[in-house]
């Protein structure tokens, strides 16, 4: 049999610093707070911490950079992801992007709480970005502290992986580090302030470049500059579009539309809510990025956001983010205008994203319902009427789709019973709302029938897209609440069932209920806000 060597240490990656390599980097080299102008990146180190300890780390992560166990457990791993020291072939950056915040532009942000390591080729000769957060302020902190939480940071943590095993576009989390600091955070913006323990996540992807890298350049008039990053993320993040010129700017940035398309209907699918789609929180290669404020969908709501920063707007909820999403493409496109010069190419480009989400949509729900294909004549209508009923009472999404596997096509008359698991308030099940269901179950039934898949198969195909176990931000909650004390092993515990979400895994179904009670209204649970 065949074993892969693998690396005793971060020392023995092999890393090619392409980013800083071939992209012009800032001449100043103190680290304050500064515009940076005409440069993609400062040089910076991460901040020297007192006493770190790294509290989990992902398996497959390790795994993907051939990294054995040993390496992981090392204490040069602890100290390399904490920022303590760097590995050999490491060389730190702080990146320069803008954005537009909440639909504003906002200048210049940049990396002020990422620090970069450098890009390790694995064996596999794939390109893997190493990032710390919260390792300490950069050029780009403007007036924070370049720290993370460890609340926040268990949510990154398990997020990103959560997401991966979810089979949803995202960047990694490799480890979860505590720095044995204080961090003082004001978590509602509300002059409650208090010293929190301070953590560090390895954030691991092919690269972490954001529409903000272009649009900040853009919106400068920095054309030269734009071409060289343009050029630069085509050879490197995008080479099987070949080299780049006028015709590959243009489908490139139809690929840019399609993933962030497919991105987004993943995200409907699972009911995850980003939170904050900030331009700069939106990655070049589809990739999920940037684990704040986010939720996940108990009841299915599409008014629903998880981000107290975005109650009045609530511009970033569940049911707006497909718009959200194609209104950053278009700032995204205008951003590439001065290169291209035509408009009517850019909204071409922005009609694949719409076609691609709807035709993804549609066979996302088919696949949901178990259908074979997506029907547009009847199946338009089942899909809406669904979503309108699971709008009337309080319904959690997941268990929902769950139970909806379980009906019998031939057997029994499907009725409000096989799915009761599903309601959080019984007592609404009106008789209204009974008959309405029953109708639509009845339907659904029918069109099933058409489709003469076998129960046992259709119950198997919506097993594999709907997931039993998410990541419910209660339990990421709990998970947190003994983190706080000391106590890290609900997260090992639940890295390890969001390792198979949709499996059924009978003997952790408690992670697969409804959120109780008590989560409804607290803090951490259902609200949640950028301070992180
Ligand atoms: P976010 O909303 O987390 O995507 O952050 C928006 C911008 O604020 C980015 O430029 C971040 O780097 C920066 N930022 C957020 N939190 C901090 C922090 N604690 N210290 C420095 N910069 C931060
Ligand atoms: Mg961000």
């Amino acid at each position: 049999m065949l074993t892969q060597t693998k690396h005793a240490s971060l020392d023995a990656l092999t890393f090619d610093n392409r980013f800083i390599r071939e992209l012009p980097a800032d001449p100043t080299v103190s680290n304050t707070r500064r515009e940076v102008l005409g440069a993609c990146y400062s040089t910076v180190m991460p901040t020297r911490v007192a006493n770190p300890k790294t509290v989990a780390y992902s398996k497959e992560v390790a795994d993907l950079l051939d990294l054995s166990t040993a390496a992981c457990e090392a204490d040069a791993f602890t100290q390399i992801l904490s920022g303590n020291r760097l590995a050999e072939g490491m060389e730190p950056y702080a990146t320069c992007y803008g954005g537009h915040q909440f639909g504003q532009w906002a200048g210049q942000l940049g990396d002020g709480r990422a620090i970069n390591l450098g890009e390790v080729i694995n064996s596999q000769g794939q390109r893997l970005a190493l990032q710390l957060k919260g390792a300490g302020p950069t050029p780009y902190s403007r007036n924070a502290d370049g720290l993370a939480v460890l609340r926040s940071s268990v949510r990154e943590f398990l997020c990103s992986e959560a997401m991966h095993h979810l089979g949803v576009p995202t960047t990694r989390a490799l480890s979860l580090t505590i720095t044995g600091e204080q961090v003082v955070r004001d978590m509602f913006y509300n002059g409650n302030s208090k010293a929190e323990p301070g953590a560090v996540v390895c954030r691991v992807a092919p690269s972490f470049t954001r529409f903000g890298h272009f649009q900040l350049l853009s919106a400068r008039g920095d054309i030269d500059n734009l071409r060289t990053l343009i050029d630069y993320t085509i050879r490197t993040d995008f080479p099987h579009l070949g080299a780049p010129s006028d015709a590959v700017y243009l489908t490139w940035f139809e690929e840019v539309c399609r993933t962030t398309a497919e991105m987004v209907v993943h995200w409907q699918r699972v009911g995850f809510v980003h939170g904050v789609m900030n331009t700069d929180n939106m990655s070049i290669l589809g990739l999920t990025i940037d684990y704040g404020p986010y939720g996940w969908l108990e009841n299915y709501d599409p008014e629903w956001t998880p981000n107290t920063t975005d109650a009045g707007e609530r511009r970033y909820r569940y049911g707006n983010q497909p718009a959200m999403a194609f209104w950053n493409l278009g700032q995204l496109a205008n951003a590439l205008y001065p290169l291209i010069k035509q408009v009517e190419p850019l909204q071409k480009a922005m009609d694949l994203y719409t076609t691609t989400f709807v035709q993804g949509w549609q066979a996302m729900m088919a696949a949901k319902l178990g259908l074979k294909h997506f029907e547009p004549e009847t199946d338009e209508a089942l899909s809406t009427e669904l979503l309108d009923i699971l709008q009337l009472v309080e319904t959690d999404m997941s268990v929902f789709f769950r139970r909806l596997a379980l009906l019998d096509t031939h057997g029994i008359p499907a009725s409000a019973t096989t799915l009761l698991d599903a309601y959080y308030v019984p007592e609404q099940l009106s008789p209204n709302y009974t008959a309405r269901l029953n109708a639509w179950l009845e339907q659904y039934k029918q069109r099933l029938q058409q489709d003469s898949t076998p129960d046992n198969v259709r119950r198997a195909a919506m097993n594999a897209v709907n997931p039993k176990y998410v990541l419910r931000n209660y339990l990421a909650q709990l998970a947190i609440d003994k983190a706080e004390q000391g106590d890290f092993s609900l997260i090992g515990e639940l890295l390890d069932v969001l390792r198979q979400p949709y499996a059924e895994q009978p003997d952790k179904a408690e992670y697969a209920e409804k959120r109780p009670d008590w989560a409804r209204q607290r803090a951490g649970c259902s609200m949640l806000s950028c301070s992180s």
